[in-house]
């Protein structure tokens, strides 16, 4: 079969890999549809990260690079591992990529098993990944979603679990008024779900085109630009004085953190999502001065089963976050090359690795 391989920084191959063989437990998966993630673009560009290199193996995987890419997938059954059970050959899923030591407790009442020593993903630390024709996973990390949700929209589910994991972290509830710092696909996506929940969202993103993104989606009530407007102002315009109840800072821009920080009302909670490549000059004062929860998110943690409800019942549309879909040939000229460089045209951009539903 065909798969995008991740070699080492700039070096991503389109091979013929064996199939993989579906062991007990385990679920075998032909996907349909992969998104790329700029995680991906990150081990392109500045890698590996998360990619174990060629000489080193991942501590949980076992595997060294080459490794088959890609973990924002879905897909339908073609072979179910023996012990498995409660799904069927034929069934649509979404994959919880997760590659975690056996001895960690991943059960439903869980809420740390993503932050376990080694803790890495399907697609980047092996395991096979959603941008190969095929995959075998753990029963534990596949979730069954209805015929109603199309393969393209599912492929999504994994980044809009970041999302939602991000405003369970930050306890915001309907009334509340959310500011969401940057508006590309996870703050998007994190406006989404806070939409869906009955919150008031307010984005700050210097692009108008991401701008226009967030309010024809209606995932936002305001969209402004930082250059035009003061945000903390308009803020204050739109709560009556108060200020946010909730804050999601998804730039990794020092002056966004600030902003957002002002923007918040006491005792209100910023959350984190981004990934910060330095150190943050942080106003530690005026954290304590308005008695701010500053809190991290980082991934899932049995947020997939809540995330797939809030798609299934109509409540989150998906469709309008999918800009291109491109087969395994296009991934780093047609895919990467868009999303580095042309970066404000596009959300997502899915894959298929067979070709097929191009
Ligand atoms: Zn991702």
């Amino acid at each position: 079969m065909k798969a995008a391989r991740f070699y080492d920084r700039g070096d991503i191959r389109i091979e013929e890999i064996p199939e993989p063989t579906v062991a007990p437990g385990e679920v075998g998966i032909k996907v349909a549809w992969c998104g790329i993630c700029g995680t991906d673009l990150h081990e392109y560009k500045d890698g590996p990260v998360f990619c174990p290199t060629h000489d080193t193996p991942h501590p949980i995987s076992g595997e060294t690079a080459p490794v088959t890419l890609g973990h924002e997938f879905s897909g339908v059954i073609d072979e179910l591992g023996e012990g498995v059970e409660d799904l069927e050959v034929g069934q649509h899923v979404v994959v919880e990529p997760y590659i975690i030591g056996d001895e960690v407790d991943t059960g439903p009442e869980s809420k740390d098993y993503h932050l376990s020593p080694n803790m890495n993903f399907i697609g980047l630390a092996g395991r096979g990944g959603g941008l190969g024709e095929r995959i075998a996973v753990k029963r534990r990390w596949v979730h069954p979603i209805s015929d109603s949700v199309s393969l393209d929209e599912a492929a999504l589910i994994e980044p809009l679990s970041v999302g939602y994991h991000a405003v369970e972290r930050s306890g915001a509830k309907a009334g509340d008024v959310a500011v969401v710092g940057g508006a590309g696909p996870i703050g998007l996506l994190t406006a989404a779900v806070l939409k869906a929940l009955g919150i008031t969202v307010v984005v700050s993103e210097l692009s108008s085109l991401r701008r226009e993104k967030a309010l024809e989606t209606g995932v936002a009530d305001y969209a402004l630009d930082p250059r035009e407007v003061d945000v903390v102002k308009e803020v204050q315009k739109i709560t009556g004085g108060k200020g946010a109840d909730v804050a999601f800072e998804c730039t990794s821009v020092q002056v966004v953190l600030d902003t957002l920080m002002d923007a918040l009302r006491p005792t209100g909670v910023l959350v984190v999502v981004s990934i910060w490549a330095e150190r943050s000059n942080f106003d530690i004062h005026k954290l304590v001065m308005k008695e701010i929860d500053l809190r991290g998110t980082i991934a899932y943690v049995n947020s997939h089963p809540a995330t797939i409800e809030l798609v299934e019942s109509g409540k989150i549309d998906l469709k309008p976050f999918i800009t291109g879909k491109i087969g395994l040939e296009g991934l780093v000229d047609e895919g990467f090359d868009t999303l580095i460089h042309r970066n404000e045209t596009a959300v997502k951009i899915l894959v298929s690795p067979s070709g097929e539903g191009l």
